[in-house]
């Protein structure tokens, strides 16, 4: 894996210190535990078979969606809630933080917030600026992650999507993949043998709760 790609598959260090107060590994005492991640749903193409999959593990997962998703498939959203699995806001549109003007990025969370009420957060893409992460911090749980697996680019197999878990999952490990129309074929491909292999390595699969 060349450094480009091992970089993004697991936020460098000066990454995670410019934003403190955000999650970015759940460690439990005594316990060996992972958080699956789903960004970008709810979507026809992606979340349905997503809950399947999970339901046949018996696992609960989180789900960060763009808040325009939920308002489209209120089917979803409902179906994901209804299975136990934890929500988090992820925008109204999926707007980067650092193109988009504090007001507006602010503005667009919020009308999230008004649909999904719930007291999570991840940004589009893991970006945004030191102002906008400091005042998002105030209000809400940033929940960040220390595995992407990738699932969502072009020229990966699902192969390797379940290497990347493989290769960086450890105690505590928030895992991203997706529930989008873009990486459904990978993730759906992907997750079964990711989730197998998490289990047999003796993780217990969470819902991220948000610290009190
Ligand atoms: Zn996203």
């Amino acid at each position: 894996m060349n450094l480009i790609k091992r970089l993004i598959v697991q936020p460098p260090l000066l990454y995670r210190l410019m934003f403190p107060e955000a999650v970015w590994r759940i460690q439990v005492v005594g316990r060996k535990v992972a958080y699956l991640t789903f960004d970008d749903g709810p979507v026809p193409e992606a979340t349905p078979k997503i809950l399947e999959i999970l339901d046949h593990y018996n696992v609960k997962a989180t789900f960060f969606m763009v808040g325009d998703n939920a308002r489209r498939y209120p089917e979803l959203y409902k179906a994901v809630r209804d299975a136990g699995h934890a929500i988090g806001n992820h925008t109204m549109h999926h707007v980067r933080g650092r193109k988009t003007s504090f007001r507006r990025y602010i503005r667009d969370i919020l009308e999230a917030h008004e649909l999904l009420k719930v007291a999570m957060f991840r940004p589009p893409h893991g970006l945004l600026s030191f102002r906008q992460a400091h005042t998002l911090q105030k209000h809400l749980n940033m929940i960040m992650y220390d595995v992407v697996t990738r699932d969502y680019a072009r020229n990966i197999t699902p192969e390797e999507v379940v290497n990347n878990v493989k290769r960086f999952a450890r105690s505590g490990s928030i895992i991203v993949f997706h529930d989008s129309e873009k990486s459904a074929k990978n993730t759906i491909a992907a997750l079964p043998a990711a989730i197998e292999w998490l289990l047999k390595n003796g993780f217990e699969l969470r819902a991220i709760t948000p610290p009190a």
